[in-house]
C-alpha cells in the first residue's frame, strides 16, 4: 500500500511515519530528511537548498521530484510513505505519473489536522527538547522560520487537500489526539482501502 501523510510542519507526520515502518514494514521516504541528509554531507545540490531550507521556504519541484524518483525502484511489500511530499500540485501530478510509470498506485492520502497555535508549541519544544539532550536542533525550528513554513503550506500545499479529495483520495484524521490514538485512527483509515 501506497500512501501520502500530509499534513502543516509539527503535524506529526514524521512520528507516525516512523510507527508505520515499524508496525507495517513500510518504506518512509520523507524529502525534508533527504534535503537535510544532502545538506549535512555538504553535496552541490545540499549547499544549493541549504539557506532556502533555513528560511523555512520551498525548495524547487525539481530537486524533490528528483529525490523522489530515486527511490521509487525496486519492490517493497509494504509500501511507500510519502512523508512531506507532495507539498505543491505540481509535485503531486508528478508523483501521479511516476507511480504510473512504475505500474504503482496510489492507495489513500492521510490528513493530518492540526489547529496553527498547537503547531507553533510543538515546534517551539522539539526544538528545547532536541537542545536539552544535546541533539542538534533543526536549523528552520524557530519562530522566524515557522512563519514561513506555515505560510508555504496553507499557500502551496493546502490545495492539495482539495486535489486529492476530488479524486476521492482524502481522508482526514484528528491530530489533535495522543500519537496512540492518532496511530490507531491512522490505521482505521488504512482498513478503509485495504
Ligand atoms: P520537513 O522535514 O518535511 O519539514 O522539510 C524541511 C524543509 O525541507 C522544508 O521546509 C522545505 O524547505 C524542504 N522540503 C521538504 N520537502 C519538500 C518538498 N516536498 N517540496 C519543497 N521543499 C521541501
Amino acid at each position: 500500500m501506497n500512501i501520502i501523510l500530509l499534513g502543516p510542519p509539527g503535524a506529526g507526520k514524521g512520528t507516525q511515519a516512523a510507527r508505520l515502518v515499524e508496525e507495517r514494514n513500510m518504506v518512509q521516504l520523507s524529502t525534508g530528511d533527504m534535503l537535510r541528509a544532502a545538506k549535512t554531507s555538504g553535496t552541490e545540490m545540499g549547499n544549493k537548498v541549504a539557506a532556502v531550507m533555513d528560511r523555512g521556504e520551498l525548495v524547487t519541484d525539481e530537486i524533490v521530484i528528483g529525490l523522489i524518483e530515486e527511490q521509487l525502484d525496486g519492490d517493497n511489500k509494504g509500501g511507500f510513505i510519502f512523508d512531506g511530499f507532495p507539498r505543491t500540485l505540481a509535485q503531486a501530478d508528478a508523483l501521479a505519473d511516476l507511480l504510473a510509470s512504475k505500474g504503482k498506485t496510489l492507495d489513500t492520502v492521510i490528513e493530518m489536522r492540526v489547529k496553527d497555535e498547537v503547531l507553533v508549541d510543538r515546534i517551539v519544544n522539539r526544538a528545547a527538547e532536541a537542545a536539552a539532550a544535546g541533539q542538534p536542533v533543526r536549523a528552520d525550528d524557530n519562530a522566524e522560520s515557522l512563519k514561513v513554513r506555515l505560510m508555504a503550506y496553507y499557500k502551496e500545499t493546502s490545495p492539495l487537500i482539495g486535489y486529492y479529495h476530488a479524486k476521492g483520495q482524502l481522508q482526514s484524521v484528528d491530530g489533535l489526539q495522543s500519537i496512540e490514538d492518532v496511530a490507531a485512527s491512522i490505521s482505521g483509515a488504512l482498513e478503509n482501502v485495504s
